[in-house]
């Protein structure tokens, strides 16, 4: 079988050298050529020992996803639509800022957790990304982009896993793909600059604390759990009391600045100034175990089926005063990408459910990165 290279960090691919027979340390070589030289072709890596490049072509590929479509916006947020076989179809969304450009990935084909708000809950879970896929959104953006600009240097300076997906349901895909963007040899990504994104997969976050502990953004999205047991299922399981002990034990294990709680603004649903008020005696009553949070409002991207509706920007700023007069760090997302539909747009397309009944269907999934909402189509048993 051949093996994706793009399926292993560091030390895999040192493991899978040794299979063909190759010393360990010729992995190194390997590696930096896929990542951070983007190669596809064997014959590429000159200095790659010799019996070695002989043999990789029988026995291994370098295959990034599929692209669907690709749509620019204006403003140079860039968003891809990735074919991950069996109709199942991916989003990554590149956000170009002036100190910055952010690679916001995928994580898994629909998603368990069913939230409320979110589209890709509602499409319901197609199964996880392995290691390859969900790296080689990281891998085929930065190599695509630095042709583009001419550029030698990176491109790609931060990564979020707010795309589509939970990566905390994903994790053992998701630890090696991680393992490659911080690597030195890989795309040396600083553990502050990749942030994973998770509706509270509560011994995940301790796993991920261990592993690998990058930056860590928590989707709250309420203050109490009635509320949020009603919004974000997940949290029947594990409650915000054991989520925000979780979170806290992150900060001693490897400690942030902040982790950042995510608050999707849903009028008349959770955006209430005593709500605010409720948010920050929860943060700071937590404040005392350790944990410093920032929050960030987002304004919410509707989609017909959610039966929700975006606050008025009014509420969105009252509720966030309450929350800076208390001294929590508060931001509000902007949009971008507004004409590709990365940002807070939408894509409905003609797909087929598995019955293989034609059905228009406004498949689309919102609300990420900088208010990006990013959408996916997915066709489903074509
Ligand atoms: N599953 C992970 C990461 C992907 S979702 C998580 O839930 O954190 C990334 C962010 O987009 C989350 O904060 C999520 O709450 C938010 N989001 C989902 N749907 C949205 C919508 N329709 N409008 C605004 N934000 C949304
Ligand atoms: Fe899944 Fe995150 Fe969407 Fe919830 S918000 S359904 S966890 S992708």
């Amino acid at each position: 079988m051949t093996a994706n290279l793009l399926d292993y960090d560091l030390e895999g691919l040192a493991a899978f050298c040794e299979q063909l027979g190759e010393k360990r340390f010729r992995a190194t070589q390997l590696f930096r050529w896929i990542h951070q030289k983007g190669a596809t072709n064997f014959d590429q890596m000159t200095d790659l020992a010799k019996s070695l490049r002989e043999k990789l072509p029988s026995r291994a590929c370098i295959e990034g996803p599929k692209v669907v479509s690709r749509h620019d916006s204006l403003d140079g947020t860039v968003k891809w639509l990735f074919d991950v076989g069996a109709g199942d179809v991916i989003e990554t969304v590149f956000i170009p800022e002036s100190d910055r450009g952010t690679l916001c990935i995928s994580s898994q084909a629909g998603c368990a957790v069913g939230c409320r708000f979110c589209s890709t809950g509602h499409q319901g879970f197609s199964r996880n990304l392995t290691t390859a896929e969900i790296l080689g959104q990281l891998w085929f953006a930065e190599h695509t982009l630095r042709r583009e600009f001419g550029r030698q240097e990176r491109v790609i300076s931060n990564v979020v896993m707010m795309g589509m997906g939970e990566p905390l349901q994903n994790y053992s895909q998701l630890l090696p793909a991680l393992r490659v963007m911080l690597d030195d040899h890989g795309y040396g990504l600083s553990r502050r600059r990749v942030t994973v994104s998770t509706s509270g997969v509560v011994p995940m976050i301790d796993r991920l604390a261990q592993d690998c502990p990058v930056a860590l953004a928590v989707s709250l999205h309420a203050p109490e759990d009635g509320l949020r047991s009603n919004l974000v299922p997940l949290n029947k399981k594990y409650p915000i009391a054991e989520l925000l002990q979780a979170c806290a034990r992150y900060q001693l294990a490897a400690p942030r600045d902040f982790i950042t709680f995510e608050y999707c603004m849903l009028e008349g649903v959770n955006d209430q100034p005593e709500q605010a008020r409720q948010l920050v005696k929860l943060l700071q009553e937590h404040a005392a175990l350790g944990l410093s949070a920032k929050v960030n409002l987002i304004p919410f991207n509707p989609f017909p089926a959610s039966g929700l509706k975006r606050s008025d920007m009014a509420q969105v700023m009252a509720f966030s005063k309450i929350l800076l007069d208390a001294g929590i760090v508060t931001t509000v997302r902007k949009t971008r990408g507004d004409d590709i539909d990365a940002a807070c747009g939408q894509l409905a397309g003609d797909v087929q459910d598995r019955t293989g009944v034609q059905q228009r269907m406004a498949s689309q999934r919102q609300g990420m990165l900088g208010g990006i909402k990013v959408v996916v189509a997915k066709e489903v048993g074509v």
